[in-house]
């Protein structure tokens, strides 16, 4: 069997990254730039962003990004860069923005440098793209040829974000290990394309243990409006532990529920990472786990105000023919569901909601 691990080239994080983007697209060899900006970040920041870029003598152009990740939007920054001779792709900002980033660089053939200004999931450093209709649904999964080239996380501006943001990422964090643990155990071809490593599978663990020992404390800092090693580490658990663990380490049946959970309407308001959160307790319940360790997540959700209930979720728990359309959603033949080590039912998934459920209670 063969065995795969993909990352970006580069992964840097640090404070007031954001001024130094030219100097690390100059490392990459680029006489010009194109910027992706979130509109929130190109007006606080575009000043130091483009100076950075004059003072190593890179020309940018930057646009601010509107609108959707659509094959609309991606075709038309696609044809603005091929006036400009550009040789870099930038996406700074929120998933959306980064995604585009992505797509553009990979539709171009360029180098694509990424800067994510939340940690709401693990998204930035994979090899993926999520595209969405012009009227923002769900379109197709875009398969990158490489990962990005480099991720530059500015730890000032992640500590700034909304802090339910940082927590979703937690809560996507939080199931790295146990779908990597999962799919050690069954086999499971990854997103990278071959069986996991013990490379990956210590990412995912080393991913854990920082949310379980830091996950907490780095809440109340940044909520303090202090950065501290404790934020430092949950951000390269979310973005860079969380990212390289779930694409080298394999997806099973938290994202496989989480999947489902997206079709249910009393969901609409809440984030990845906060379905993913209660998706890993009942991943846990699938898998018959040791209580301590349902107990030990279920514990940590609470800490740090991931939902561990159906009603936290803003799902009533009687409407059980809503629940059975989620559990068999997680189902299909696409589902990361199969990856598990053993063979998962709809109405197993169904059993196991209803139980996390009543645990988180
Ligand atoms: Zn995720």
């Amino acid at each position: 069997m063969t065995q795969i691990i993909c990352s970006p080239t580069k992964y840097i994080q640090g404070n007031g990254e954001i001024r130094k983007l030219g100097d690390y697209c100059l490392q990459l060899g680029a006489k010009s730039a194109f910027a992706i900006i979130d509109p929130y970040i190109f007006s606080m920041y575009k000043e130091d962003i483009s100076h950075s870029f004059e003072l190593n003598n890179i020309l940018i152009v930057m646009r601010e990004f509107k609108g959707e990740c659509s094959r609309n939007q991606v075709d038309e920054l696609v044809l603005q860069l091929g006036l400009k001779d550009v040789e870099v792709v930038l996406g700074i900002g929120g998933g959306k923005t980064l995604d585009t980033a992505k797509a553009v660089s990979f539709m171009a053939d360029l180098p694509v440098v990424i800067v994510p200004t939340v940690a709401s999931t693990d998204a930035p450093c994979s090899a993926l793209s999520v595209l969405y209709t012009d009227e923002g649904d769900f379109d197709c999964y875009l398969p990158l040829k490489r990962n990005p080239d480099m991720v530059i996380a500015d730890i000032d501006i992640i500590a700034k974000a909304p802090t339910r943001l940082l927590v979703a990422g937690m809560g996507d964090a939080l199931s790295t290990f146990y779908e990597a643990r999962a799919c050690r155990q069954s086999g499971a071809i990854t997103h990278a394309g071959g069986t996991s490593t013990i490379a990956a599978f210590s990412l995912a663990r080393a991913c854990l243990d920082t949310l379980l020992a830091e996950g907490e404390l780095a809440l109340q800092d940044v909520k303090q409006g202090i950065t501290t090693s404790a934020v430092e580490h949950i951000v390269e658990a979310n973005i860079y532990l969380s990212g390289v663990g779930f694409e080298s380490g394999g997806l099973a049946a938290a994202h496989a529920i989480h999947n489902g959970l997206t079709l249910h309407e009393g969901c609409r308001n809440t984030l990845h990472g906060e379905k993913v959160a209660f998706a890993t307790i009942v991943q846990l319940v699938l898998e018959k786990a040791p209580s301590e360790e349902i107990a030990q997540v279920i514990d940590f959700c609470k800490r740090v105000g991931l939902p561990v209930t159906l009603k936290d979720l803003g799902i009533t728990s009687s409407e059980i023919d809503k629940l059975m359309v989620v559990a068999e959603a997680s189902c299909t033949q696409e589902s990361p569901m199969w990856n598990m080590p053993f063979e998962v039912q709809a109405v197993n998934v169904l059993e196991a909601i209803l139980a996390a459920d009543e645990r988180g209670q």
